[in-house]
């Protein structure tokens, strides 16, 4: 617990990291990557070039100021962090290094106003932060059985093209071994090297298949913004069935809660957001058939719709199954009600009333404004923010804590 002569200086550090706080970890990266250009191979480098990920820490870190006194609202992103930093396969002695070089950059970014009693609260708060990620870091390790940052060879058995943009990748163990189960919603560190930049870099992948399929399958869209993405693309182009991918273990804590097999399900999402859908769903139809699931879908067109057939071959076998999908902007062969039920954005006020009931459990996973929408429509039909899961495929802006 933060001690009572630390409080006052990081309840002060509020405003002041509102004003500073990209400032600051901007000024942090640039330390860490300086002393440590190692790191860069955990660190995803265009969110460094994006500035996304100075944001999200800024956000973390202002988060963390805010709620001190409020673990209650700290522990779901404390075990969101846990889970990401055992996929990224972080170590306890990096944090020491972190610690340092963030200290250092709230000291140079503040100046006079880094008083030696401010910094001594924030080392204080950090290392109890610190303390607490690596004591769980290290009990998901061991629960994994593996070495923090140990990754394992799985060999790519089919590779399949689900759409225009997106194709998926089967995966098996490399040894022939079975790979361990995983909880459907989980994802998995995927860690290619990138020539252009000589660094290897990690991506999340979440699981898209039925966790006992006896493989593992990630469904991975080409992002072909300018510049192109460039481990999506390194897959799309380089990766090809028989080739081998170090993978971590499946992490992640936007899953279905084991013993809830009878409250409706409702699955809302855009774009690649499907996948972590697609395993609940196989989950949810084949454990709990008397669980009704409605499957709502976003995307441009039918032919940015991956894993249609493999949905509508769901949707002809389980009676307990419903799905809606609205069309951005449909192609002229895309057809009402057989494709598409709802053109434009998906707007949860014109879906039917039976479709989004008020007990349902909801998982919502698409770009952050698809998240936001329906977050806020559901919130204003009246669905207890405790019902609404979300995972966002990016850094976090925690933008519910601030
Ligand atoms: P990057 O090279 O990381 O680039 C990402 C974007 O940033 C691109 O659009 C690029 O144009 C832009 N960019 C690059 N440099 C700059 C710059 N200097 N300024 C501004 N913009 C820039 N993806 C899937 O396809 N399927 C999944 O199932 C999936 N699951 C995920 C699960 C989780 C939990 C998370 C966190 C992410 C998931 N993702 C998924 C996203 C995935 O991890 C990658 O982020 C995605 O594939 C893009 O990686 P990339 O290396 O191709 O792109």
């Amino acid at each position: 617990m933060l001690s009572a002569a630390s409080r006052p200086y990081i309840a002060a550090s509020v405003p002041v990291l509102r004003e500073h706080g990209v400032t600051i970890t901007r000024c942090f990266y640039q330390r860490l990557f300086a002393a440590h250009p190692q790191l860069k191979n955990i660190f995803n480098m265009p969110n460094q070039e994006s500035g996304a990920q100075q944001q999200a820490l800024a956000s973390a870190i202002f988060a963390y100021a805010a709620n001190i006194d409020n673990p209650a609202a700290l522990a779901p992103v404390i075990s969101r962090i846990v889970q990401k930093h055992v996929s990224l396969g972080i170590r306890a002695e990096h944090y020491p290094i972190v610690g340092k070089h963030l200290l250092d950059a709230i000291a140079e970014i503040l100046g006079a106003a880094a008083t030696p009693e401010l910094l001594a609260a924030w080392a204080e708060a950090y290392g109890l932060l610190a303390d607490t990620l690596i004591a769980e870091e290290r009990k998901l390790y061991q629960a994994h059985g593996v070495e923090p940052g140990e990754y394992r060879a799985v060999r790519i058995v089919r590779k399949q093209k689900e759409s225009d943009t997106v194709s998926s990748f089967y995966l098996q163990a490399g040894d022939g071994a079975e790979l361990p189960p995983f909880q459907p919603g989980q994802y998995i560190s995927v860690a290619v090297n990138v020539a252009e930049l000589s660094l290897r870099q990690l991506r999340q992948y979440s699981l898209s298949g039925a966790p006992d399929s006896g493989y593992w399958r990630i469904s991975v869209k080409r992002e072909e913004g300018s510049p192109a993405g460039l481990v999506s693309n390194l897959l799309h182009d380089q990766f090809q069935e028989g080739d081998v991918l170090w993978v971590s273990p499946p992490c992640g804590d936007f899953v279905l809660a084991p013993d809830d097999m009878d409250t409706p399900l409702v699955l809302i999402s855009a774009g690649v957001g499907v996948t972590p859908m697609m395993s609940m769903l196989h989950s949810s139809l084949q454990l709990s058939p008397q669980r009704p699931v409605n499957f709502l879908y976003a995307t441009l067109d039918g032919r940015h719709h991956p894993l249609k057939r493999e949905l509508d071959g769901l949707l002809m076998r389980h009676s307990q199954m419903q799905s809606y999908v609205a069309y951005e902007r449909p192609a002229a062969n895309d057809c009402v009600p057989q494709d598409y039920q709802q053109q434009g954005y998906l707007q949860l006020a014109a879906v039917p009333d039976a479709l989004l009931p008020q007990n349902a459990a909801y998982f919502l996973c698409g770009p952050a404004p698809f998240m936001r929408a329906q977050r806020n429509a559901l919130l204003a039909r009246g669905v207890p923010e405790r019902q609404i899961q979300q995972e966002v495929f990016g850094p976090s802006l925690l933008e519910h804590l601030q």
